[in-house]
C-alpha cells in the first residue's frame, strides 16, 4: 500500500501535522481500516497535552512516554512535537499504522520518536526493568485496558505517569453486569452518576492490581465523555497503605447516597433496601495541585477552549468527595423545576454546606448535603 496516495491527507492537528485517510475525516463514523483515527477525539488528546506538559513541568527523571498501543501515533506525535520530551516511543501491532506514523513524525521533522510493532504486553515488558522504564505511560485500547494494567504499571517509572482509556462503556455503565465484574473486580449501580461510579471502578481495579505488585497509584485527573472514559494516575514503588477500596452505597428509592467501606444493607433515610457498587476506588480523583498545574499549562497549546473550563470544574470538586447530583433528578424529587446550576450551588453554600459543581456533568453538583437537605434548601429558595 502506498500511503501517500489520493486516499490519504495531511491535517494539522494542535501544532502537529498528520497524516490521516481520508475517510476518517469524511465518514460520520471513521473506518477502523486501513487506520483508525477519530478526529472528534481532539478533545481527549488535547486534554493528555495539558496533563503531560503539567506532569513533565514537575518531574525530575528522564522524560520518555511509551504509548502501547498507538494506533497512527497521534497522540505520541503530539507529544513529541508540542511538548519537551527526550524520547517517545510508539507501539502498535499494524504496520501500516506505524508506516503512517513515521510518515507523520517526517512531516514534523521530528527526531525524537521511536517505532515499534509489538504485542502490547511484549513491548511494555522490554521496558519493565529498573532504568529502562517510561515517565509517562499510555494505554488507549479499543475496549477495556483492564487486561493492561499490569504491564501497564510495570512499564512505568517510580513518579511517573500512567494514563488509561477505556471504551467499553456498557460494561461499565451496568448493561453487562457480569463482564463489569469478570474485568473490572466490582459492579455498578445505575445512576444518574454513573460515569463517576464508572471511574472509581477502573480506579479501583488498577489499584488491586498495583497493591499485588507493592505499588502505590495516586489518581492525578480523570475525565469522562460520552464515548470513553480517561483516568491519569501517579505511580510511586512503594506499597499502598491507604483504605482506597469500598463501596458507593445507592438507595433507588430516597436518592440517598454515600461513599463507605464496607456494604450495607438498609438505606439510613427511608430504611428500604440499599444497592451497593463496588469495590471501587473510594479516595479522591483530583489531586488540586496537579489540576491547578494544568490549568497554568493551557495557555501554552493551541487547544479547545474547553478544556480551561472543564479543569476549573475539576479544581473547585478536587477536595469534594463523592459521589454527586443532578438537578434533574433533584427536580424529578421536587416536581418542581430546580434552581439554575450556579445558584444551586450558592444556596448550599449559604446554608453552610460544602458544595461545587462537577466536570461530570452539566447539571451536576457534589456537596455534602443529603438528598433532603438540598430538596429543603432549593424549596426554601423558590
Ligand atoms: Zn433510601
Amino acid at each position: 500500500m502506498d500511503i501517500s496516495d489520493e486516499s490519504f491527507q495531511e491535517i494539522v492537528e494542535g501544532e502537529t501535522s498528520l497524516l490521516v485517510s481520508k475517510k476518517s475525516i469524511t465518514d460520520k463514523v471513521p473506518p477502523k481500516k486501513p487506520v483508525f483515527f477519530n478526529p472528534k477525539a481532539k478533545l481527549n488528546r488535547d486534554l493528555s497535552i495539558v496533563a503531560y506538559s503539567a506532569f513533565l513541568e514537575n518531574f525530575q527523571g528522564p522524560k520518555i512516554l511509551l504509548e502501547g498501543l498507538s494506533g497512527m501515533g497521534v497522540r505520541g506525535l503530539r507529544v513529541a512535537n508540542e511538548l519537551k520530551i527526550e524520547k517517545v516511543v510508539v507501539n502498535d501491532l499494524n504496520p501500516t499504522a506505524l508506516k503512517m506514523a513515521e510518515y507523520s513524525a517526517n512531516l514534523n521533522h521530528l527526531d525524537n520518536i521511536k517505532f515499534s510493532e509489538n504485542d502490547v504486553c511484549r513491548f511494555l515488558s522490554n521496558y519493565s526493568k529498573k532504568g529502562k522504564r517510561g515517565s509517562i505511560v499510555d494505554l488507549d485500547p479499543f475496549g477495556s485496558p483492564a487486561a493492561f494494567f499490569d504491564c501497564g504499571i510495570r512499564a512505568t517509572m517510580h513518579g511517573g505517569m500512567l494514563s488509561t482509556t477505556a471504551t467499553d462503556l456498557q460494561v461499565l455503565n451496568g448493561l453487562f453486569q457480569e463482564a463489569c465484574k469478570r474485568k473490572y473486580g466490582g459492579i455498578t449501580v445505575r445512576a444518574e452518576y454513573g460515569n463517576e461510579i464508572a471511574i472509581r471502578l477502573i480506579l479501583g481495579c488498577l489499584r488491586i492490581v498495583a497493591a499485588r505488585l507493592g505499588v502505590e497509584i495516586i489518581p492525578q485527573f480523570v475525565e469522562s465523555d460520552m464515548h470513553y472514559y480517561r483516568t491519569y494516575v501517579k505511580v510511586l514503588n512503594k506499597p499502598d497503605q491507604k483504605e482506597n477500596l469500598g463501596y458507593i452505597l445507592h438507595c433507588k428509592n430516597c436518592g440517598n447516597r454515600r461513599i463507605a467501606l464496607e456494604k450495607e444493607k438498609e438505606c439510613e433515610m427511608c430504611k428500604l433496601k440499599i444497592n451497593a457498587a463496588g469495590p471501587l476506588w473510594i479516595g479522591n480523583i483530583f489531586e488540586k495541585k496537579f489540576i491547578q498545574s494544568m490549568i497554568d499549562e493551557t495557555t501554552k497549546f493551541k487547544i479547545e477552549k474547553v478544556c480551561d473550563k472543564i479543569l476549573h470544574k475539576c479544581l473547585a470538586e478536587s477536595e469534594m468527595s463523592g459521589t454527586y447530583f443532578t438537578l434533574d433528578e433533584i427536580a424529578s424529587k421536587m416536581k418542581s423545576s430546580p434552581p439554575k446550576l450556579e445558584n444551586a450551588v450558592s444556596f448550599l453554600q449559604k446554608n453552610n454546606f460544602v458544595a461545587s459543581v462537577t466536570a461530570f456533568s452539566p447539571t451536576g453538583f457534589r456537596t455534602n448535603a443529603n438528598i433532603n437537605e438540598i430538596i429543603e434548601t432549593f424549596h426554601a429558595n423558590q
